[in-house]
């Protein structure tokens, strides 16, 4: 079994839901798959600056934000070119979680922490059903999992940590049973439940973090983490040219880069993989010939 999880920009548009979801069926063909995605490009920060807007009471400009983030999914949705039905159905989903975000932050008393990540976990929500459509339009059967019946973390709202025993029953019983049936399972990244069922996000950059725990739960071979970079950098390559290339590291050292910044990796992501030896590889959704970064344990230990 592999996870894969794609980024941001990977699905920052409909025509690149497309593209990603023909990798999925290559892959899908091979082997035991589970996705899982981020929100689209930019609109975590977006439903940030939303929750914000409430927080203070703006709820005029906050209004034209959601005004605004409906219209980038119903765009993407546009470019899948779905058959009627599906697009409509689809359209439906879109539409029902655009009315429960817009009556939670309207009913909201104290915009609490606990408030923000459940409102911040709507761009992954949104595109898991996204991908989902843009698969089974190309014959991949595939079905949105909302992560909260999947991962189980601790109750630091904004950073929590996944709790792996508690993770391990629930996956078990909301994914396996789908992999029998050959159905793709698309998670949604970067948020979990707590033990009593409240939303909590694992931190920026998290939806990696949520592949890596789900590759450690379900004993998956490997996960492959699909950004927009060929792999790991010593620094940003798109600002600086000098940046080193990795093609190989070693568990520690990854997560070294990731505590030193390296926006590439979540400072979490590699300690589940480490633990069972489960390669991870930072692969270019762009340029998926490419071999990327492999992070491993190394030959000799
Ligand atoms: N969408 C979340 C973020 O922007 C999680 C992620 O991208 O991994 O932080
Ligand atoms: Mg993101």
């Amino acid at each position: 079994m592999k996870i894969m999880k794609f980024g941001g920009s990977s699905l920052g548009t409909g025509k690149r839901m497309l593209h990603v979801a023909e990798i999925i069926k290559k892959f899908s063909n091979k082997s035991e798959v589970v996705i899982v995605v981020s929100a689209m490009n930019g609109v975590t920060d977006k439903l940030i600056s939303l929750f914000q807007k409430c927080k203070s009471r703006d709820f005029s400009t906050a209004f034209e934000e959601i005004r605004i983030l409906h219209g980038i999914h119903n765009s993407a949705l546009r470019d899948l070119g779905l058959r009627k039905n599906d697009y409509v159905h689809i359209k439906k989903s879109l539409y029902h979680l655009f009315g429960d975000l817009s009556i939670y932050l309207f009913l909201c008393k104290d915009y609490s922490l606990s408030d923000y990540d459940y409102v911040i976990s709507f761009g992954e929500k949104l595109c898991s059903h996204l991908l989902s459509a843009a698969l089974n339009k190309i014959d991949v059967i595939a079905k949105p999992i909302d992560a909260s019946s999947v991962i189980v973390a601790n109750n630091m709202f904004g950073n929590a940590r996944a709790l792996l025993a508690d993770t391990k029953i629930k996956a078990k019983k909301s994914l396996l049973p789908l992999l029998l049936k050959h159905i793709v399972p698309v998670v949604t990244g970067f948020y979990a439940a707590t033990k009593e069922g409240k939303i909590v996000t694992l931190g920026r950059g998290g939806s990696d973090y949520s592949a890596t725990i789900l590759s450690n739960v379900l004993d998956a071979k490997e996960v492959i983490l699909w950004k927009e970079v060929d792999g790991v950098f010593s620094t940003d390559p798109k600002k600086d040219d000098q940046a080193k290339f990795y093609s190989e590291l070693l568990y520690s050292e990854a997560l070294a880069l990731a505590e030193r910044g390296a926006k590439v990796l979540h400072s979490e992501a590699m300690k589940p993989v480490k633990s069972k030896g489960i390669i991870v590889w930072v692969k270019n959704i762009f340029k998926p010939d490419l071999i990327g970064t492999k992070i491993w344990k190394g030959v000799s230990q």
